[in-house]
């Protein structure tokens, strides 16, 4: 791995000369190859690579990274940069140390991520596509949340998932869902919140600090409940920061049966990616979305 790439693009973002000590790899990722590094001034730096046709991917992720932190609800790692060492493509942040103690921060999360949701746009969508596990999300803008959802998000997936080979029976309820998404939509029209938008419990962490930290986002704007509903979906998540996130900003009665609506999305996207018994999760999902909607 050419390292001194690396401590290049370090000492020219921050205007300190870098030279890689130690590195160590670090695991639990689902796309990428990670590494910690550390300096000979102890500095410590978070570096990920992966093909190099994958820049754009990090790219993404860095301005995600970068469109958190300007909200300054929740903490996310400082993005330090991107590009090419050698045959590989990586991105390059702050390394945050994570196993702190709960000590009330899950609960403290809560607050800060209706925080974050309190940033909006005047468009859903947002300035760049980006991914979503590996897979392409697009994120062209949109007025109509119904349509924004409906386009670039169920209807993307769903037009993968037959080039994956799910069955015709599944894909027909797909459109027909598709078709009756309005229902789910009566009364409640949600601003464009910004999301941090792959909110499973493996993209969130207490620092040794104790604070919140969340990373690994597919950021853009959209329903709030996106988030909350992905959560849920993976556990991981305690009863207190649902309640705390309820005192800042109450959710809408209608959550309940569109958190279903927003993870099929999520599902689709596994499916997509890993196959195996995702596909029958999606048609289970289908089934009962379909049957509410009448
Ligand atoms: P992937 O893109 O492959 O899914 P992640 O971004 O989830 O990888 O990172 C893999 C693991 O590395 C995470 O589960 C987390 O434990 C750790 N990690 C991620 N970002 C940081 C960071 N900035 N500082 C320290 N550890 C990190």
């Amino acid at each position: 791995m050419p390292w001194h790439v690396i401590a290049q693009a370090i000492a020219t973002q921050t205007g300190k000369a870098f030279k890689v000590e130690h590195k160590g790899s670090v695991g639990g990722g689902c796309i990428n190859t990670a590494y910690k590094i550390t300096g000979l001034d102890r500095r410590e730096y978070f570096v990920k690579f992966n093909r190099a046709d994958k820049l754009e991917m990090f790219e993404a992720e860095a301005d995600g990274l970068r469109e958190l932190a300007k909200a300054q609800a929740v903490l996310v790692p400082e993005a330090i940069g991107t590009g090419i060492a050698g045959r590989q493509a990586y991105i390059v942040m702050e390394y945050l140390p994570f196993g702190g103690s709960d000590q009330g921060a899950t609960r403290h999360f809560g607050g800060q991520l209706a925080q974050l949701h309190r940033c909006t746009s005047d468009r859903y969508g947002w300035q760049r596509d980006n991914t979503i596990g590996a897979t392409h999300q697009p994120n062209d803008r949109e007025d109509s949340w119904l349509d924004f959802w409906r386009q670039h998000r169920l209807g993307y997936q769903l037009t993968l998932a037959k080039s994956s080979g799910y069955s015709s029976r599944a894909l027909n309820k797909g459109e027909q869902l598709l078709d009756q998404l309005e229902v789910f939509f009566t009364d409640y029209s949600p601003p464009a919140s910004l999301l941090h938008g792959d909110l499973w419990g493996g993209n969130f962490a207490i620092s040794f600090s104790g604070e919140p930290v969340i990373f690994d986002p597919a950021v853009y704007y959209g329903d709030r409940e996106t988030d909350l509903a992905m959560t849920e979906l993976f556990g991981g998540f305690s009863a207190d920061f649902y309640a705390a996130y309820n005192e800042a900003w109450p959710l809408d009665a209608g959550y309940k049966t569109r958190k279903t609506l927003y993870n099929l999305y999520h599902i689709i996207n596994h499916y997509n990616l890993f196959g195996g018994g995702y596909g029958q999760q999606a048609e289970d999902m289908l089934d009962r979305l379909l049957s509410e909607a009448g």
